[in-house]
């Protein structure tokens, strides 16, 4: 089968298998080039290890550190006729990789909220790892069944405490315009915690630790987004920024009742970056676009991999990780930065539909939301016949 993408809103609803493959190759490069990191995780457990930060995240762990990871994802395999998701493209490239250099690597694909897949995980570790050592909690979902209550609850993406009007790029129309966003309602805020919170982090440390699969001085790590003014009214204090502050409440939570093992658990805040689950709020896309336009003439971009492989050798694996007044560690600074801000802003308040192309790095926001799904990337024939029915 030829592969175009099928782009339907801020969604692209099919993948290219070849291009997944040559963006997590890209990844790993990129980590291999930086030499041997010294001393890290072992046997590291990562939630959400398919596409984003979590993938980051486990490539740094295993080409990186030479560990060996157990994945979760929620992806869905090809068929004859339709591509999987790109997650899916990506975990089995990422076996393909681990495999030659001799790493293990297996993953789970199923829902990580539920306590089914939470005895599956044990009895994978203690199976074939052993105990772990570090447990990146990097899920993104936008409802989650609560595994005692059977409720499932759904995620808002809405401002708190009032309405809100600002710019927005829509990315399907190609059009700069004014949006208003309702405020939620105290349910919607609570349920948005319920998803995105620190509850169901909390649940998989227990889980661990009762099984015995936690190693003496485990790490864990849950992240998030902290951002500054311009995005604020939508983020850091909107409902997901309530489900992140709870992480927060987690963490100290976790470190308190795991003490006899001396786990350490850090919230990690991380930049602003196109992902699957960041093209899906609101405002996100133009400030993206933004960011990129005023990081790159700096010199300070990065991408997914450069963010993690930064957390890992100066906060988990580092001597002197750089920690905020909530015990977070901080990897956000070359984007919330004063200076950096000053400059965003003012592209924001200039940036209009007739100017918006000129004024922001669209061209660079689209590459990047098209190299997600295996799109758009050099050395890749997208004209070839390809095989979608990868297995892992
Ligand atoms: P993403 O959409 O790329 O990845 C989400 C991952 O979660 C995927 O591996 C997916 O398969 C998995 N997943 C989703 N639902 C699941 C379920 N029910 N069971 C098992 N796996 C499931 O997202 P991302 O942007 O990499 O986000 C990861 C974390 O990083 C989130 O907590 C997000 O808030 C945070 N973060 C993102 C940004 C950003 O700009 N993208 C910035 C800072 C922090």
């Amino acid at each position: 089968m030829v592969i175009k993408p099928k782009v339907r809103g801020f969604i692209c609803t099919n993948a290219h298998p070849t291009g997944c493959a040559e963006s997590v190759a890209q990844q790993i490069e990129y980590v291999k080039q930086q030499g041997d990191l010294g001393d890290g995780p072992k046997n590291v457990l990562v939630l959400g290890c398919s596409t984003g930060y979590g993938l980051a995240s486990r490539i740094t762990a295993a080409f990186g550190y030479g560990a060996n990871t157990l994945g979760v994802c929620f992806e869905k395999a090809p068929s004859e006729r339709k591509t999987g998701t790109a997650g899916w493209y990506n975990v089995a490239a990422f076996h393909d990789q681990a495999k030659s250099a001799g790493l293990y690597a297996d993953t789970l694909n199923g829902d990580a909220f539920s306590s089914e897949m939470k005895d599956d995980v044990i009895a994978k570790i203690k199976e074939e790892m052993g105990k772990v050592d570090l447990v990146i909690y990097s899920l993104a979902a936008p409802r989650r069944t609560d595994p005692e209550t059977g409720i499932t609850y759904k995620s808002t993406l809405k401002p708190v405490g009032q309405a809100y009007t600002t710019k927005t790029y829509d990315t399907d129309k190609d059009k700069v315009h004014e949006v208003t966003l309702e405020p939620a309602n105290d349910e919607e805020i609570l349920n948005t915690i319920k998803v995105m919170g620190g509850e169901d982090w909390e649940l998989w440390l227990d889980a661990l630790a009762d099984a015995d699969v936690l190693a003496e001085n485990c790490q864990t790590t849950a992240y998030t987004y902290i951002g500054k003014e311009l995005t604020w009214p939508i983020y850091g204090q909107a409902t997901i920024g309530k489900a992140k502050e709870d992480l927060d409440r987690a963490a100290a939570a976790i470190i308190g009742k795991h003490s006899n093992l001396l786990v350490d658990a850090h919230v990690s805040s991380l930049k602003a970056l196109v992902t699957q689950a960041s093209s899906a709020i609101p405002v996100m896309p133009l400030y993206i676009s933004l960011i990129y336009q005023v990081m790159k003439e700096e010199g300070t971009h990065e991408g997914c991999i450069e963010q993690i492989y930064g957390l890992f050798t100066s906060c988990l694996y580092g001597d002197n990780p750089t920690l905020d007044e909530a015990n977070r560690f901080r990897m956000d600074g070359k984007e919330t930065n004063d200076a950096t801000q000053a400059k965003i802003k003012a592209l924001w308040d200039q940036v209009t539909q007739e100017n918006f192309h000129e004024l922001s790095d669209y061209a660079g926001y689209h590459h990047e939301f098209l190299k997600l799904f295996g799109f758009d990337i050099d050395g890749v024939d997208y004209d070839a016949d390809v095989d979608p029915q990868v297995s892992w």
